[in-house]
């Protein structure tokens, strides 16, 4: 056990706008207190993984009223914690209720288990083929860390938690340190709907650590089976790395680092420079620029239209200003990623914004270079996490293509482009389907739906499995993992793979999708 975790160090959340501690005081966990909850999450699988899509649906619900009943007073302690405006936790408590509303009604249509079936074919020749029966089933209790940007709709009863417990995995949240109160209040309403909905009390559970060993321990513990995790790159893969060296390496599903690119095509932007400024300057500067989708990579074509453009985007910056940064080491990491962009050699400073007269100030800043200058320079490509962005200026269309496989893994790429030049440009969007999970068409990357269809992940470094989404009903699919039965009875097949389909869900039967009962005469 670490020193510090011996010495039972209180924890205490500072109000990032005045830099002063908050009320109240919290007692980190030790090792020991995640031994229990691990051992007590495993014994809760046993119960929880066979309840029915109707009672998990139920458990979302109640945790979302219960996060509703928190009232004002969740609402004015995250923003105090946050330094985030009451509108936008607001806004942001609403997202988290819908959230596990979607995933109850995902619950109750019932066919995200992908059930499928292969029906025996006793006749066949050289051998019979046997009866195949597949569905996927809970992997296991899951580790959720939470973001420090997002402390309801990515943090304790976020978007991780919701789909595990969708699933039917018990959860066991490590808290963000810089909203402690937060986290509590929220892991106390699930604790109470987990409890009111008769469920087994290692169905949730939640830890805070005095420093990262607590973490490092939790994707380590053999109970675990499967990390989500929304942060930084370095500590995304350090937990990455943990996981996959264990005896019995798990899954981590991590997003980490994206700079979003967005390529501005020559006849939009000839077309549309101002308004095309006005967007990107607000998307840049949205929430202090402290979004994963936050477009800091901009892509143009050298031109008198992206001249025209910078100049517009230049006055648009200037109006805008900086704002509170969520806490200390984000403030610090932006002004020194700012800092070493703009000292690259061939690095230019566009326009700033205005100072903001607050604490842990994250202004607004615009740099430039040409498109040599970026693939020749490892630096610039990094995530600055904050109100900044790169203009960066090619020759053409393959300087381009060029400059997106050098920025490598995204959540998102934007194209500002018209039909035709969209048209005659496959190769662009062939390259922005091979490096992002989301493809966007004259829009900006910040604001990310929750619904069916989202994919919010993408290749590395943007999250560690581009094959899944953290946002969305298919983040389901994360915490679950597939199981056939061959040639089982009836009886002891689960409801969805029945022949009767109890549950009257869509399921796949020799290879079409369809309601419909098996008949075997
Ligand atoms: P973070 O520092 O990665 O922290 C996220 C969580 O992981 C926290 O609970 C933290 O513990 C824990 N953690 C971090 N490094 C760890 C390590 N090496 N071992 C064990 N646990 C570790 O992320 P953050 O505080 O949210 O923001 C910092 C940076 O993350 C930003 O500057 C930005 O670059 C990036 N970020 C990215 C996104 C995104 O969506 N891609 C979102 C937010 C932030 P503690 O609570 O003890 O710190």
């Amino acid at each position: 056990m670490s020193e510090q975790l011996t010495q039972k160090v209180l924890l205490q959340a500072t109000n990032p706008k005045t830099g002063k501690d908050l009320e109240g005081k919290f007692e980190p966990n030790s090792l020991q207190d995640l031994s229990v909850v691990a051992e007590n999450a495993n014994t809760a699988f046993a119960q929880f993984r066979h309840t029915s899509n109707e009672q998990r649906a139920r458990l979302l619900e109640s945790i979302g009223e219960e996060i509703m009943a928190l009232g004002d007073a969740l609402i004015n302690w995250a923003s105090t914690e946050t330094g985030l405006p009451v509108s936008r936790i607001t806004g942001e408590r609403g997202r988290t209720f819908n959230q596990l509303k979607l995933f109850a009604s995902l619950l109750r249509e019932g066919s995200w288990k992908e059930a499928s079936i292969d029906t025996a074919l006793p006749d066949r020749q050289p051998v019979p083929k046997p009866d195949i029966r597949k569905v996927l089933v809970p992997i296991g209790p899951v580790a959720v860390f939470t973001a420090s940007n997002f402390p309801l709709a990515f943090s304790t009863a976020g978007g991780d938690t919701a789909s595990a417990l969708a699933a039917g995995n018990p959860v066991i949240v490590k808290g963000h340190n810089a909203h402690l109160g937060t986290h509590q209040m929220v892991a106390e309403a699930i604790g109470r709907a987990v409890k009111s909905n008769g469920l087994p009390s290692g169905v949730f559970s939640s830890l805070i650590g005095a420093d990262f060993t607590l973490g490092q321990a939790l994707v380590q513990h053999p109970g675990i089976k499967a990390v989500g995790f929304t942060g930084s790159f370095s500590g995304g893969k350090a937990l990455y790395d943990l996981a996959v060296a264990r005896a019995i390496p798990i899954p981590v599903y991590a997003e980490m680092s994206s700079v979003n690119p967005t390529i501005l095509m020559p006849e939009a932007t000839a077309l549309h420079a101002a308004k095309l400024a006005q967007q990107l300057a607000g998307s840049v500067t949205l929430g202090v620029g402290q979004f994963c989708t936050n477009p800091g990579l901009i892509i143009g074509i050298e031109s008198p239209e992206l001249e025209e453009f910078c100049a517009f985007l230049q006055q648009e910056i200037a109006q805008l200003s900086g704002g509170t940064m969520l806490h200390q080491g984000i403030y610090e990491q932006y002004h020194n990623g700012v800092q070493a962009a703009i000292a690259q050699p061939e690095v230019e400073t566009l326009g700033s914004g205005r100072e903001a007269k607050t604490g842990l100030p994250g202004d607004p800043l615009i740099a430039t270079c040409k498109a040599t200058t970026f693939l020749g320079n490892e630096q610039l490509k990094e995530e600055v996490f904050g109100p900044y962005s790169l203009v960066v200026k090619c020759k053409d269309a393959g300087q381009m293509v060029e400059v997106l496989h050098k920025a490598g893994g995204q959540l998102t790429i934007t194209f500002m482009a018209t039909d035709s030049e969209m048209k005659n440009n496959q190769e662009l969007l062939a390259v922005a389907t091979t490096h992002a999970g989301r493809v966007i068409f004259n829009g900006v990357p910040t604001g990310v739906e929750v619904c069916h269809s989202m994919v919010h992940g993408g290749p590395f470094p943007a999250t560690t499995d581009a094959r899944t989404t953290s946002v969305g009903t298919d983040a389901i699919k994360r915490f679950t993992r597939p199981v056939c039965y061959q040639d089982a009875p009836q009886d002891l097949l689960p409801d969805e793979l029945k022949d009767h389909n109890p549950l009257n869900v869509f399921r796949t039967v020799n290879g079409m999708i369809t309601k419909d009962k098996i008949t075997t005469d």
